[in-house]
Order: structure tokens, then sequence, then C-alpha cells
């Protein structure tokens, strides 16, 4: 079994995509006061994807007080899967069947459009479809994934229950069942924001680093940001991508930071040929999940 590809080299401490060929985007000092359409807080994964699509019809800013990327964008251990950590009857319980139904299908749509951009822009960050096998645990049972596979084949989501005969004979696990489910993926986050961001700047966005945003004030015409470059920026709009930050003014109601931690075992470790297209994760809380990284470790 591979171990979860990574936040950090334990040897060397840097993180795993900080080694990803590519990364460069031109950033410049905030010198100046500035007016645009949108300001975007932050130039990881979120800020790269707005400032893609928002670049097309407005003037767009990018601040961020690190380089681009060097935020949780870095960290991430590259899982882009549809599936929600909520199953979507705990969902549908939560918060009615509608709305869980149609927050399942647009993430399932979301990794589409992902895959979509990623083609039509030409950006190379190994970008790869992947299946998902979602255990049993002690949060989630036989029982109550033989019913969620159903509730999600039910809206067209390609998931089914795998019983645990199945399970042990194809993917070597004992537990009381899985879920498998196509039309997840996994890629580069590191290179997928920066290619992004360059499409965007090919589109005018302008990302201005290392610029900290210090407060938001807002008005009935745009939103100020004071910036500690002692320069101002005015926006109509301003779009947070601020990971898990935030600054001064910005309402988090119920926000709260806890720990993930992630593991990566030596590249090329030896691992059943199965896992190459698969993201292991399971129903339990905390939960653990697994996938083999490009180079087979
Ligand atoms: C260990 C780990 C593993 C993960 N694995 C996965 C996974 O497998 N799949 C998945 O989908 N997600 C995963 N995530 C979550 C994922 O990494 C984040 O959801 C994603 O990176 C968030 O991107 P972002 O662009 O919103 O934030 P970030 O990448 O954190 O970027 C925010 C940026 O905002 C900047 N910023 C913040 N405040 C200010 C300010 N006041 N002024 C200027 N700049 C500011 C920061 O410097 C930073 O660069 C993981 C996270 C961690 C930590």
């Amino acid at each position: 079994m591979a171990g979860a590809t990574t936040k950090r080299d334990l040897r060397t401490g840097r993180s795993l995509w900080a080694d990803s060929p590519g990364l460069g985007v031109r950033t410049r000092p905030l010198t100046q006061a500035i007016a645009v359409d949108v300001a975007i807080v932050g130039a990881g994964i979120s800020g790269a994807f707005m400032a893609h699509e928002l670049a097309r019809d407005h003037s767009v800013a990018v601040l961020d007080r690190r380089p681009p990327l060097m935020g949780s964008t870095i960290a991430s251990t590259a899982l882009l899967q549809w599936e929600i950590d909520l199953p979507l009857n705990a969902l549908a319980e939560r918060i009615g069947t509608a709305k869980a139904r149609r927050a399942y299908l647009r993430s399932r749509a979301a990794v589409e459009a992902l895959e979509r951009i990623v083609s039509d822009e030409g950006i190379r960050c190994g970008l790869k479809p992947k299946r998902t096998l979602y255990l049993a645990g002690d949060d989630y049972g036989r029982r109550a994934l033989e019913a969620e596979a159903e509730a999600r084949a039910a809206i067209g989501l390609e998931s089914r229950f795998v019983p645990p005969a199945e399970l042990r004979d194809r993917f070597d696990m004992a537990r009381t069942g899985a879920i498998l489910s196509e039309g997840s993926a996994s890629g580069d986050p590191a290179r997928l924001a920066a290619g992004l961001l360059r499409r965007a700047g090919e589109n005018g966005a302008r990302i201005h680093s290392p610029v900290e945003v210090l407060e938001a004030v807002g008005d009935p015409e745009g939103v100020t940001l004071l910036t500690d470059a002692g320069h101002a920026v005015r926006a109509r709009t301003v779009v947070f991508c601020c990971g898990y930050e935030f600054p001064k003014g910005v309402p988090t109601p119920g926000a709260k930071v806890i720990s993930t931690w992630a593991m990566a075992s030596r590249p090329r470790m030896r691992c059943p040929a199965w896992l190459r297209d698969t993201l292991v994760w399971e129903a339990s809380d905390p939960y653990l999940y697994f996938r083999m990284g490009a180079t087979g470790g």
C-alpha cells in the first residue's frame, strides 16, 4: 500500500510540489495606489481560477503576501474528488434532499469543468482521471454505504457498492464494503495554479507580491484594501481567496482551523496496479486517504 502523497519531504522540509517544474509566475511589487474592477486576495489555486476567469472581461489585480502558490496550495495532496466529505444522504438530512443533490451534481460538474479548462488552456499539470474507493469505516458501515451508492446512482452519479468479497478479491482490503466511483482526478495543484495565473497575466491580470492586505473597508461603490505596501487598492469587487487565513474586516463565522497531516513513501515503492488509477479514503472521522504519485511511489 502506498503512503499518501505528501505535504513535506521529511528529509528536506520542502513541500513536495515546490520541486515541480514550470512554477514561474511574473509578479511585481505594489508601488502606487491602483484601481481595478476586481481585486483578488490570494494567489493560490482559488485565486488562480478566479483570475483566469475574471481577467477575460475585467481589470484584475491579484495580491499575495507570499510568492504565488506558497499557501496551502503547495501542500495539497492533490485529490480532486467530486465526493464531498459528508455523504449525499447525510447532507440531505442536514440541508434537504434537493440542495444536497444539487451540491453533489455541482461538485461532479466542477471536476469536469476543471478538466476542460486544463485541456483547453493546454496546462501541463499531470492531471489524470481517477476512480475513488470509499471504504466503510467508523462513521458509515455497510448498510449506510449501500444506501449511499443507491442515492448517488439515482441522480446519475457513477457510484456502485462494492461488497466485502469483491473488496477482498480485487483490492485486498478487509472492510464491510465500499463505494467505487468514477469521475475524480489528481494532478499537480502548483503547476495548475501557475498555468492559470500565467494565462490570466496574458489577459492583463497583474499579480502583486509580496503585498499583505491589512484591512478591507467596504462602501456602497466598492471596497478599499489597505496594504502593508502603503498603497491602497480600490476595487469594485474583492474576492477573498485567502485559504486558511483571513484579513481583518472579513467575517468568518464558524470558521475553525484544525490539523491535517500527510506522508509520502519513497518514490517507486511497489504498489498494487489498481492503485495507479484509484484514490482511497474511508467513512471515518478522522479519516485516512491515500493515492499513488505520478512516479509510482
Ligand atoms: C496537507 C494538506 C493536504 C490537502 N490535500 C487536499 C487534497 O488532496 N485535495 C484538495 O482538494 N484539497 C486538499 N487540501 C486543501 C487545499 O490545499 C486547499 O483547499 C487549497 O489549497 C486552498 O487554496 P486557496 O487558493 O484557497 O488557498 P491558499 O493556497 O492557502 O492560498 C491563499 C493565499 O492567500 C494569501 N493570503 C492570505 N491572507 C492574505 C492577506 N491578508 N494578504 C495577502 N495575501 C494573503 C496567502 O499567502 C496564500 O498564498 C489540503 C490541504 C492541506 C494543508
